[in-house]
């Protein structure tokens, strides 16, 4: 190795044990982080183009850790499902979600709220009956509940993704397949599975009124969704422009900066109340 050659490798060799060391630490701080109650359930608004009301809210995991504040879902998730405590945390989520609904809901009596589920939670057969029985006892209808499934979920064991998405809407509750477009097999998924919301990743949102490729991409996922009786939610909607081609296009829902970005409980209600006012 020539010497500057060498030096990157050592660069490269510290960057990569750090991000071990990391991992291996906030593996090991998550398995307190429940009942420590350093966990925070933050709600993203989604909204009705057609008619610019409110339609639900995305539940978004928020993680402040003791020494190093807040860590990203994109950072912690993953660690939480390889060191198989996932489940645990979705349970959690599930909990802290409708107890969040149920208030909501005497607000604002058709709000949808939207669950992510990872594909470790697909091994767990007893989820829906557990789901419905936080329904029954909290009185709120399966109807006003979403679980969003991100595209890559499904890639492990297809039938198992069919069982237990079969479970949720024979119980009522509705299905979204999450970061539609960026899997290996988006209509693989949608030809064998039914879904009752596509989400577009906002990677095909964000630059809509610039990015004409990404137009076709949108206005086509939308026309095929109406065929396949699905809503279409944009996500990463961070203008009135972008809201704007998205109405255009036919687009249902739309979530992004542009309305709000995941607020903690209080401040999603407080939001709620102005937005219902203006
Ligand atoms: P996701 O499910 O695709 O969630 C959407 C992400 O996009 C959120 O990031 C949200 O804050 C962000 N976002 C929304 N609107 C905009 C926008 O206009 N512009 C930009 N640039 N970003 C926007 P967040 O909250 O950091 O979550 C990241 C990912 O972590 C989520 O992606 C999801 O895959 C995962 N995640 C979050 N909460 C949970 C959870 O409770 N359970 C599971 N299994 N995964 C979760
Ligand atoms: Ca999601
Ligand atoms: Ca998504
Ligand atoms: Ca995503």
């Amino acid at each position: 190795l020539a010497a500057n050659e060498a030096d990157h490798w050592h660069l490269y060799r510290n960057d990569t044990d750090n991000i071990m060391k990391k991992r291996l630490k906030l593996a090991a701080d998550l398995h307190q982080a429940i009942e420590n109650n350093e966990f925070y359930l933050y709600h993203q608004p989604q909204i009705d183009l057609r008619t610019n009301s409110i339609y639900g809210s995305e539940a978004l995991l928020r993680w402040d850790h003791p020494e190093l504040g807040f860590v990203s879902p994109e950072e912690f998730i993953p660690v939480a499902e390889s060191a198989g405590i996932i489940n645990e945390i979705t349970e959690w989520v599930v909990e802290q979600a409708l107890l969040h609904q149920k208030n909501i809901l005497t607000m604002f009596p058709n709000h949808k709220i939207s669950i992510n589920i990872s594909a470790r939670d697909l091994n767990k057969r007893e989820l829906p009956v557990q789901l419905l029985t936080l329904l029954t006892e909290l009185n709120i209808k399966p109807s006003l509940v979403v679980i969003e499934l991100t595209e890559s979920a499904t890639v492990g064991d297809s039938v198992k993704a069919k069982n237990i998405l079969d479970d949720f809407k024979e119980m009522g509750i509705k299905v979204a397949i999450d970061d539609y477009g960026t899997g290996y097999s988006s209509l693989a998924y949608l030809s064998q599975l039914g879904f009752h919301e596509i989400k577009i990743d906002k990677q095909f949102v964000m630059n809509l009124e610039h990015n004409k490729r990404d137009q076709t991409i949108c206005k086509t996922t939308i026309e095929m969704a109406s065929n396949l009786d699905a809503y279409v939610v944009a996500e990463g909607v961070e203008s009135e422009q972008i809201a704007k081609i998205l109405r255009q296009f036919g687009c249902e829902i739309a979530q992004g900066y542009h309305y709000s970005k995941p607020l903690p409980f209080v401040d999603y209600c407080q939001w709620l109340q102005r937005y219902k006012k203006s």
